[in-house]
């Protein structure tokens, strides 16, 4: 028995996140008449869906032509053949209708001379299934997308019915003995209060793990608390060692500069002032796509041609973009430049470096949001009453690795696609279930726990220590050395620094030190199935590139990892199956599966 006093609440559908997809999800669930509550640990609009910058991708068509099929086989090129291409579909598909979506919502997307919306180049979008010219298929508004849309949906959600737990933390999912999940246990943070939301369904969108390196694009509140509360509920996460390296933080500090400057016509110089990208990717130069920009970047510097007293960053230049573009188009980088870089940009360069800044993987789903829970028999069984989407989700949309301008676009798709399934597998008039006491208990004893930890090591040295292992060890390029380093790595804190954790704070109000620790734990699970899903990893595809084994290897390796994380850190891998089948054929208008097969990457 707790001594914690828990509310109850009871709920057709919990949506844990208010991001981009959180909001998205919650607004479609309430449409559909389904009695909803959207629980999150920040105030909506401070989710890191704020922050994006470039856009969101959709074969509008509206600068050049395009079509929802060369976006497509992009993002099948992009995720190196490692993306479920049903998924695929689906989402470059839907592009269009929820880009219009977006602007009747009332999302200020920039505009041409005609009054359509204005799209810009991203790197490895392009034409005529990846033979012909890069296109212009990000809708932006300026270099603020993701602020323009938080707002625009969290303004829409507030029509509906759905009611928002604002600041509430999940510490864990509720699941019943036959392995459902039934809720999840919440604690308020303001007051300390506990309640537990019994659900039909509970979606996860919880975000990405960011914060499990050193440096990161991503706001301090991108902990993976949707991976580590599947991993604790017996559930798979997919794919983690698929991290992106976007080519352009700030060096030193990490904050993003958004790929749509290239698209603006901004370019990468080496040490010798050499545009270095037109040697390694001929075509699409410094828009090839982030990965394979990563990695040159890397490799410049390594061989001695990197810029600044270290030689260990490079320039990004945009001096020779017209003002107007700078400031009608960018004008957030500019300010960005000035804060974090202490630069002009229209009379110097931007010093930048790969940083972490996007998780493939996540927690499986399809392409309704089904949590999948991969048995013996059947790779794509789902979990009943849960759902996933967005970055902690892994449908899989991106596969190995993202094209820009396509997580905003998964994160409306996929979002409002867990509504359209829900519409159909929660029956309204069923009652709510209630899992036993013994849960909740379970529950709490492990949040007493670690509230009461009083170990040796505070949770910032550890996270700190974490951070180091993961930025040395599983970066831009990985070996066999480094990997292994890593997992012991990660391994010893979890043996020593968390089995020995310190908590100094001991309140229940406003407990910043106790939430950190509980996020912690979540970011140690990511860290756990990257390092190992990596070293067990042997080849390279998309993010994932291994100098002892510089190729992708599709007989071996064209299969989905999933890593099940225990309460100690003790992961063991499994895999699945990738899916080839797209959902329609060339015969019902849809996708020619011939021009989709592997093939070598280039750009
Ligand atoms: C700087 C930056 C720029 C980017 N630019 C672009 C771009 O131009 N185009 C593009 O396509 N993509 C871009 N991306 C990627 C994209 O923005 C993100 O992948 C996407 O916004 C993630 O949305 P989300 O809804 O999944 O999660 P988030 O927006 O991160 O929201 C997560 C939500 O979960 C809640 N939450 C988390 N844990 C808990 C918990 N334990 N309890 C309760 N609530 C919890 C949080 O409160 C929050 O509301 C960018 C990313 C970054 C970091």
């Amino acid at each position: 028995m707790t001594a914690y006093e828990i509310t109850e609440h009871d709920y057709d559908v919990v949506v844990v996140g208010a991001g981009g997809a959180g909001l998205r999800a919650t607004l479609g669930m309430a449409e559909q008449g389904l009695k909803t509550a959207c629980v999150t640990k920040v105030f909506p609009t401070r989710s890191h869906t704020v922050a994006a910058q470039g856009g969101v991708a959709a074969s509008l068509g509206n600068i050049m032509k395009d079509t929802w099929q060369w976006h497509m086989y992009d993002t099948v090129k992009g995720s190196d053949w490692l993306g479920d291409n049903d998924t695929i579909e689906y989402v470059a598909r839907e592009a269009p209708r929820a880009v219009y979506e977006l602007e009747h919502y009332g999302v200020p997307f920039s505009r041409i001379e005609d009054g359509r919306i204005y799209q810009r180049p991203f790197g490895g979008h392009t034409t005529e299934y990846g033979e012909g010219v890069a296109v212009p298929r990000a809708c932006a508004a300026a270099d603020r997308t993701g602020h323009a849309m938080l707002h625009t949906l969290y303004g829409q959600s507030l029509k509906h019915n759905a009611e928002f737990y604002i600041e509430y933390f999940a510490l864990d999912l509720i699941m019943s003995d036959d392995g459902q999940c039934t809720g999840l246990i919440a604690w308020k943070l303001d007051d300390g209060t506990m309640h537990r939301f019994n659900a039909k369904l509970v979606v996860l969108a919880t975000g990405g793990a960011g914060r499990a390196y050193f440096s990161c694009t991503s706001a301090h509140t991108c902990t993976g608390d949707g991976a580590g509360l599947a991993s604790r509920a017996g559930l798979p996460i997919q794919d983690m060692e698929f991290v992106q390296f976007h080519p352009t933080g700030i060096y030193g500090v990490g904050p993003l500069i958004t790929e749509g400057v290239r698209g603006e016509g901004g370019y990468l110089t080496n040490s010798e002032g050499e545009r270095f990208m037109e040697r390694y990717a001929p075509t699409f130069k410094d828009l090839a796509s982030r990965d394979v920009v990563s990695r040159c970047m890397t490799i410049e510097i390594r061989e001695g041609r990197g810029v600044g007293p270290l030689k260990d960053h490079i320039n990004l230049n945009l001096m020779h973009l017209p003002a107007e573009v700078i400031h009608e188009r960018l004008p957030g980088i500019t300010e960005s430049a000035r804060i974090f870089a202490g630069v002009d940009t229209t009379k110097e360069p931007i010093p930048v470096l790969p940083t972490a800044h996007y998780n493939m993987g996540g927690i499986p789903t399809n392409h309704w949001g089904e949590v999948l829970r991969p048995t013996k028999d059947n790779p794509d069984a789902v979990v009943p009453g849960l759902m996933a989407a967005g970055e902690c989700a892994s449908a899989s949309v991106h596969g190995a690795n993202r094209l820009g301008c396509n997580s905003l676009l998964d994160i409306v798709v996929l979002g409002r696609a867990t509504s359209i399934r829900a519409a159909e597998v929660v029956d309204k008039k069923a009652a709510v279930p209630h899992s036993g006491a013994a849960k909740a208990d379970a529950i709490m004893a492990r949040f007493d726990a670690i509230r009461n930890a009083d170990g040796a090591h505070p949770t910032a040295e550890v996270r700190l220590k974490m951070q180091k292992a993961m930025q040395k060890d599983a970066a831009v390029f990985r070996t066999a050395e480094s990997l292994a380093d890593g997992v012991k790595a990660i391994d010893e804190i979890w043996s020593t620094d968390m089995a020995d954790l310190k908590v100094t704070d001991r309140s229940l109000v406003w407990n910043s030190d106790l939430m950190e620790t509980l996020e912690l734990y979540n970011l140690m699970a990511n860290s756990s199935a990257i390092i190992n899903g990596a070293e067990a990893r042997t080849e390279s595809r998309g993010a994932h590139a291994r100098e002892d084994y510089p190729d992708r290897d599709d007989k071996d390796w064209r299969i989905h990892s999933l890593a099940w994380v225990g309460a100690d850190g003790k992961t063991s891998l499994t895999y699945r199956p990738v899916h080839d089948k797209p959902l329609t054929s060339l015969a019902d208008g849809g996708v020619d599966m011939k021009k989709f097969k592997p093939k070598k990457r280039v750009y």
